[in-house]
């Protein structure tokens, strides 16, 4: 095994460590480890680091609002917002940011917090350390005018989903209580039913209703609490009926956008992952435009249940691991 190797399997490890208790993620990582083999967050960064160009636009989606206020959940856009940092930092290229539209002002005040600039899609594209915050339409007319619009205009070199809210095999979107979402959800099944097939797509999920759990759709049925049997009469289950290329299983979608992202910085040479204030901060201000812990609610600063501490200490010790790789190296050179 490459040491490159050694430290993607440990990252997701650490990723896929069910801190919170919630029950969901050993057997849909399972389930991915079986289909698609292991380390997928590193499968990504090199997949992504082959794909895009300095230059080129990679399409970041992310959004799930949180019934019964429909407000968005502080899950998602901080790993969006690590993927387009990294994009912007270690492959030179344009991130687009795309959300639910009720989900803007908080995936750009994580932008902000998190060190990226929100400009508009053509003066983002013209300057770096900037990210553009979309709103993907909910109304599913608007959707496909919106898909149509964006392929044509940037032809975007890659797509990551970070828990973006999907639909079961009857087109009804389902938040994790198996309640029915579709209404103000993005509809981003326009998206990848039109998206040319060349173009790679990544997704993190953590749940099995997010886009990527295609991949291991079963599994989620068998399973996941309502994965089969929702709560809303479509009789369909919650479980996700979009695939991708790769799927990044993660406790908290957070954390694996922010593996990714690290797996980035490693394979350029690039280090682009932000440190544990910043967490702190873009989990703040995300909160302050409104965000909320999706599992616990509240406006807490808090993520899936967990404390900031929680998150903070997962990016200390994401980034212990790279930093560790760099101390292996140093001691095998000196023997
Ligand atoms: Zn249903």
């Amino acid at each position: 095994m490459s040491e490159s190797k050694d430290v993607a399997a440990i990252v997701d490890d650490l990723t896929t460590t069910d801190v919170g208790g919630r029950d969901t993620i050993g057997p849909i990582a399972d389930a991915a480890r079986e289909r698609q083999g292991g380390a997928p967050s590193m499968q990504a960064a090199e997949r992504l680091d082959e794909a895009v160009d300095p230059g080129d636009t990679v399409l970041v989606l992310t959004g799930f609002l949180i019934p019964p206020s429909m407000v968005q959940e502080t899950d998602g856009p901080l790993g969006a917002v690590s993927v387009a940092r990294a994009v912007d930092r270690a492959l030179d290229a344009n991130p687009v940011v795309a959300c639910e539209p009720a989900a803007v002002d908080v995936c750009e005040a994580a932008a902000t917090a998190g060190e990226l600039g929100v400009l508009d899609r053509e003066a983002a594209a013209g300057s770096r350390q900037t990210v553009s915050v979309e709103a993907f339409p909910a109304d599913r007319a608007e959707a496909r005018e919106y898909v149509a619009d964006l392929l044509s205009a940037v032809d975007p070199a890659a797509v990551v989903a970070v828990e973006k809210a999907a639909p079961n095999e009857a087109g009804v979107y389902h938040n994790m209580a198996g309640y029915d979402v579709t209404e103000q959800t993005a509809k981003v099944d326009e998206l990848y039913r039109r998206l040319p097939a060349d173009v790679p797509t990544v997704a993190v999920g953590d749940a099995g209703n997010e886009v990527g759990m295609g991949l291991v759709q079963e599994t989620v049925e068998d399973e996941i609490q309502y994965g089969a049997e929702c709560q809303c009469g479509c009789e369909a289950g919650i479980a996700a009926d979009i695939e991708t290329n790769l799927l990044v299983p993660a406790t908290v979608s957070n954390w694996g956008g922010h593996a990714v992202a690290a797996c980035l910085g490693h394979v350029t040479g690039t280090p682009v992952l932000h440190g544990p204030d910043v967490e702190r901060r873009m989990l703040v201000e995300a909160s302050m435009a409104g965000g909320i812990d999706g599992i616990a609610g509240g406006t807490t600063a808090g993520c899936d249940g967990m404390a900031p501490e929680a998150h903070e200490s997962m990016l200390r010790l994401i980034r212990e691991v790279f930093g560790s790789s760099v101390h292996t190296r140093g001691g095998e050179l000196g023997r």
